[in-house]
């Protein structure tokens, strides 16, 4: 979950870097926008239904209402003029006297009130005495209810269809049943004794009637009113005769008397209104209930109406803030775009070295400082790092320079200069391979001063010295370039000769001799003469190394000084290996 989590984030990152800030400020006010007008819109549209469906339920209530009152009173004074009627003194002669004349007054009565579809007088057995259109006269309604209350008080039956008269009335034009709500009196003569019951069936036509007059007088079509027993059946409406409550639902409207109520009717959201009739004055009332419906769409249109007002606001508000996110994100962009396309140039060939200023929000601003002095420091980093290069080339010069010197020193002998004895045994040998390798011709001198000890014990240390010096220095001055001289110890030197025949190398040999046999050797006013005896040797194929020919050179200068010195001796190879060889 967490690494879905976090997969997620991302993503969502990976995305954003790839928007620009003006894409995102934007997609923020639009999604907030959207946000912003769509809850409003919602809560508008929740307020609105709810006043218009408070408004349409106080209404209703109020037509259910009036229709209720007006129900009531109507049978209040049905009831009172059947009341009055049985209690009128000019008709206790005609209870008991001729039927006739009684038909004739309940008839005159029946056209005062028209509402009644039949009156009649019944004795105490139930036989009726007279009555309007004479209909019924002479049958018995001992077992109807209105009768049987009608004996003891004023009786009031709810509505139901016509049973005993229904063959006797002439047929409605729409063919409708006859329906008929009951009233009842007893009768009773001047001494108080009951002489029978006063019956009127008032025709329920009229109850249609009044709701028809109620839903045109309140001018809103969409009213429909209906009148429900107190069983909950229909009495007048659409589906009359079907229970439209029952159970809780009608004990709460009977419970609470008036209110409203949302309900479904045919899959269509109803707001209905509700009044339970209570009676009027003497009337006790029947408990009809009075509903009056309107389709929950009315409050809904208002609803949706505001809705739609707050959301066309609301777009032109999104497109204005939309537009000013913009205006604002490119201000804030601007700079940004500009710090980058600078640094970009930072660094390039020839480019700038430094960032311009910016400005246009704090965060830019010190953006552009922070940079700024980033800029500065790497230029003085980099300034360290190239005097930090220069220094180290420097050094490095100065330590291949010291390392050559120190080379030259180990390498050189240090009185006179020439090479010492390693570095020269080191070259000799390379030579020595040369030659054996390509056949070439290579010579040895070995150079000894002459009664050296002498020349020290006569004019000491010193003197000697610069005897050693000046033979160095006359040994160097008469060899070419490409020969190598070396002082081997002491007073004794060694020559390499390269690519040298016998004859040239022994004429070398002998001119270094004679050079410095008459050189002059200068120690203080003191001239002292010196002479060197000279061993030469040339490089023999059969010789090992150079240490062979060295050998060898050597033993020529022992035949120079064994011979009197001051000469050369050229020792020959084929004599040596004799020699060895004896
Ligand atoms: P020979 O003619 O047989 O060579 O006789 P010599 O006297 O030259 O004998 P040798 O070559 O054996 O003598 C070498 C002497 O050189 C011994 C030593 O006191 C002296 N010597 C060696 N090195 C130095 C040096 O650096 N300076 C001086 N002044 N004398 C040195
Ligand atoms: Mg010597
Ligand atoms: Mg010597």
């Amino acid at each position: 979950m967490r690494a879905l989590w976090q997969q997620a984030k991302n993503r969502l990152h990976a995305f954003e870097d790839h928007l620009t800030v003006r894409t995102q400020i934007a997609a923020a006010v639009a999604a907030l926008s959207i946000v912003l007008v769509g809850t409003l819109a919602a809560g508008a549209a929740l307020i609105s239904y709810r006043n218009t469906a408070a408004l349409i339920d106080s209404s209703l209530t109020q037509i259910a209402s009036t229709t209720s009152g007006r129900l009531d009173r109507f049978m209040a004074t049905r009831q009172q003029e059947i009341k009055l009627f049985a209690e009128l003194q000019p008709m206790q002669p005609l209870w008991q006297g001729d039927p006739a004349a009684l038909r004739r007054a309940l008839e005159s009565l029946q056209r005062t009130f028209s509402d009644f579809a039949w009156i009649g007088f019944a004795d105490t057995e139930g036989n009726v005495v007279a009555a309007t259109g004479g209909l019924l006269q002479g049958k018995s309604v001992a077992a109807r209810p209105w009768f049987k209350q009608g004996l003891r008080s004023v009786a009031i039956g709810d509505v139901h269809e016509a049973l005993l008269l229904a063959s006797l009335l002439t047929q409605r034009a729409n063919n409708e049943p006859y329906r008929f709500v009951d009233i009842a009196v007893p009768v009773h003569d001047a001494a108080g004794k009951l002489l029978g019951v006063l019956g009127g069936h008032l025709d329920w036509n009229w109850a249609s009637n009044l709701i028809k007059d109620a839903e045109a007088n309140d001018g809103n079509t969409n009213t429909q009113l209906s009148i429900l027993s107190k069983g909950g059946t229909i009495l007048v409406g659409p589906k009359q005769e079907t229970v439209r409550y029952g159970g809780d639902d009608l004990a709460g409207i009977l419970k609470a008397g008036v209110g409203t109520l949302h309900e479904t009717v045919d899959e269509r959201q109803m707001l209905t209104a509700f009044h339970v009739g209570k009676g009027h004055r003497d009337y006790q009332g029947l408990n009809w209930i009075v509903t009056a419906s309107q389709p929950a769409s009315v409050a809904l249109a208002a609803a949706i109406s505001s809705a739609q007002t707050i959301l066309a606001i609301g777009a032109v508000t999104a497109l204005i803030g939309l537009s000013l996110a913009m205006l604002v994100s490119r201000r804030i962009a601007g700079p940004i775009i500009a710090i980058t396309g600078e640094a970009d140039r930072i660094g390039r060939a020839h480019g700038p070295t430094m960032l311009a200023r910016q400005s246009g929000s704090a965060e830019v601003v010190q953006l552009s400082r922070a940079l700024r002095s980033l800029l500065r420091r790497i230029g003085l980093a980099e300034e360290r790092t190239r005097e930090a290069e220069l220094r180290a080339t420097e050094n490095a010069m100065q330590l291949q320079e010291d390392m050559l010197k120190l080379r030259q020193l180990a390498d050189t002998d240090f009185m006179t200069g020439l090479m010492n004895r390693r570095s020269f045994l080191a070259v000799a040998d390379d030579a020595v391979a040369f030659c054996r390798r390509y056949k070439r011709n290579m010579a040895t001198l070995m150079i000894d001063i002459d009664h050296f000890k002498k020349i020290n014990d006569t004019h000491g240390h010193p003197a000697g010295d610069d005897a050693i010096k000046r033979v160095a220095e006359i040994v160097s001055q008469s060899i070419r370039t490409t020969d190598k001289a070396a002082r081997f110890g002491g007073e004794e030197f060694v020559v390499l000769l390269r690519e040298i025949d016998q004859e040239t190398a022994a004429l070398l040999a002998d001119r270094i001799r004679t050079s410095i046999e008459s050189a002059t050797v200068r120690h203080g006013d003191i001239v002292i003469p010196i002479t060197v005896s000279v061993g030469l040797a040339l490089f023999d194929e059969r010789d090992r190394d150079v240490q062979d020919v060295i050998e060898r050179a050597d033993q020529g200068l022992y035949v120079a000084k064994k011979t009197g010195r001051n000469r050369t001796f050229l020792m020959p190879a084929t004599d040596e290996r004799a020699a060895r060889a004896a």
